[in-house]
């Protein structure tokens, strides 16, 4: 009796693409388009586009098994941008880990405020605190690279993460970055910033495990819990703020979506800023706060 030959179905770019669309859509992941097009153009360590461009494109064993493992972290919640180890932020692909936050599209918003208000004058001093994989502070020193930089974050791992990524494009130079608890590490009569900026946590301590999981199990804790009301680190930001402020000088946050009352109330209560306005982000939500310290 002879053996009927068994065909070995070829698994193509294009047949992994449609099936692990379908198994991502039966697991509730949210993108499964663009998840299944980032996670093969990483297991084939192709960039996205030629994953489209290359359809017809056979699988190897190796690249298949390799692509496999990606997928089942997919599935396990874990967020594309940890697995792949970037994110796109602005004009820059950032590595990420679970160190830091993983840049959202929102905080452009904040980087875009704040380019706007920016003199173009004299070498302005810019701080940053919290800065995680470095997004904000090198998204703005990539459009100014006349101004100074410091950015902070507590974490020592974050730190080395967001230098090694300013590094990476080209804006080390002009950015000194540090850890420390906010403005621990500096001495306030020696600091005088033209602008401060931060997208501190600001998600109520109880609402977090209301999050998706992607956030919950795998983002930082530090980044996103600020506090009973979340307000915690945005009120200390607004009230130590003033003393490494100059006159005049700036100072952008970004916030929760439900948070701008209660953010005005603390700079007014603060008595040191004027001119406090709320810029929306791409969804309607008031995201970014921009104040000045009185002169
Ligand atoms: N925007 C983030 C989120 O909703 C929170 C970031 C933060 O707390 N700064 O997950």
């Amino acid at each position: 009796q002879t053996q009927a030959k068994i065909e070995e179905p070829q698994w193509t770019v294009r047949k992994v693409l449609s099936w692990t669309i379908s198994y991502f859509k039966s697991h509730n992941i949210e993108n499964p388009k663009s998840d299944a097009a980032i996670l093969l153009a990483h297991a084939l360590n192709l960039k996205r586009i030629d994953v489209y461009l290359q359809y017809d494109k056979p699988l190897c064993p190796d690249e298949l098994a390799q692509f496999k493992a990606l997928i089942k972290r997919r599935v396990r919640r874990e967020p594309v941008a940890y697995i792949v180890g970037s994110k796109g932020f602005w004009s820059a692909d950032l590595a990420v880990t679970t160190d830091v936050l993983i840049p959202r599209p929102e905080t452009e918003r904040l980087v875009d405020t704040a380019l706007s208000v920016l003199p173009e004058s004299e070498i302005q001093r810019i701080l940053e605190l919290g800065t995680g994989s470095g997004a904000i502070t090198i998204a703005l020193a990539s459009e100014r690279p006349d101004c100074i930089f410091f950015a902070c974050d507590r974490s020592v791992k974050a730190a080395e993460l967001a230098r090694k990524n300013a590094v990476n494009h080209d804006v080390g130079a002009c950015v000194h970055f540090f850890s420390g608890d906010w403005f621990s590490p500096l001495n306030p009569g020696l600091c005088p910033f033209d602008m401060i900026v931060s997208n501190p946590p600001y998600i109520r301590t109880r609402v977090i495990s209301q999050l998706e999981p992607e956030i919950y199990k795998y983002e930082p804790m530090m980044a996103l819990d600020g506090g009973t009301d979340g307000l915690d680190a945005v009120r200390h930001i607004i009230r130590s703020a003033p003393a490494y402020l100059v006159k005049g000088g700036h100072l952008l946050l970004e916030i929760g979506h439900d948070q701008k009352d209660d953010v005005r109330k603390i700079a007014e209560k603060c008595g040191c800023y004027e001119k406090i306005v709320f810029v929306k982000d791409y969804a309607g939500h008031d995201r970014v706060v921009h104040m000045r310290k009185k002169c």
